[in-house]
């Protein structure tokens, strides 16, 4: 996966954890054509799939291109039990869940709750945005120390498949020798 992927990939979970249930991508032009040199989008094309097809299949969302780079998606009104503020939005609550909840939501509109607490307050949702920050990207393309191909783990973060060389942050090294990927 190239690093602009992996990019996208981050802030969409990004967005799930901030309590937005990603639905859609929207690209800026140029995002949209850097995405077309990834690697998986490429052979998805030479295999004959459209473009708009080869990036909706990579990044497991539907895209549209605009003037930024942003996730959407939809998210509850409050985010929080207004009694205890409890995330409605809980990481450790199944996404199917909250995906059930939302439609319910948006199929017939706003609902009385109870909270773990006891306490009732009224749900909605409404489309929610995160912006992709898109500073920072690694723009390698192969190993600065001995031109060989290089695997990306993040949007920052790579390793030579040749030599050894990485700029890995030292936590993820470590995690990478326990699961023996170098
Ligand atoms: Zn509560
Ligand atoms: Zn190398």
């Amino acid at each position: 996966m190239g690093a602009l992927r992996h990019r996208i990939m981050e802030y969409i979970r990004k967005a799930q954890e901030s309590g937005i249930l990603p639905e859609r991508v929207i690209l800026s032009k140029e995002t949209f054509k850097k995405l077309l040199e990834d690697e998986m989008i490429r052979k998805q094309m030479e295999r004959g799939n459209h473009p708009a097809t080869a990036i909706t299949n990579a990044l497991g969302l539907p895209f549209e291109i605009g003037e930024k780079d942003e996730v959407v998606g939809k998210g509850f009104v409050p985010e929080r039990c207004p009694h205890c503020s409890r995330a409605i939005f809980n990481p450790r609550v199944r996404l199917n869940d909250i995906v059930r909840i939302v439609r319910y939501l948006e199929r017939f509109g706003k609902q009385q709750m109870i909270c773990t607490c006891g306490k009732i307050f009224v749900l909605d949702v409404e489309e929610k945005r995160l912006e992709i920050d898109m500073r920072g990207v690694s723009t390698l393309t192969k190993c600065p120390q001995c031109g060989g191909p290089i695997k990306f783990l993040t949007s920052t973060e790579a390793f030579c498949l040749r030599c050894g060389w990485d700029n890995l942050k030292p936590l993820d090294a470590k995690k990478l020798k326990e699961k023996r990927f170098i």
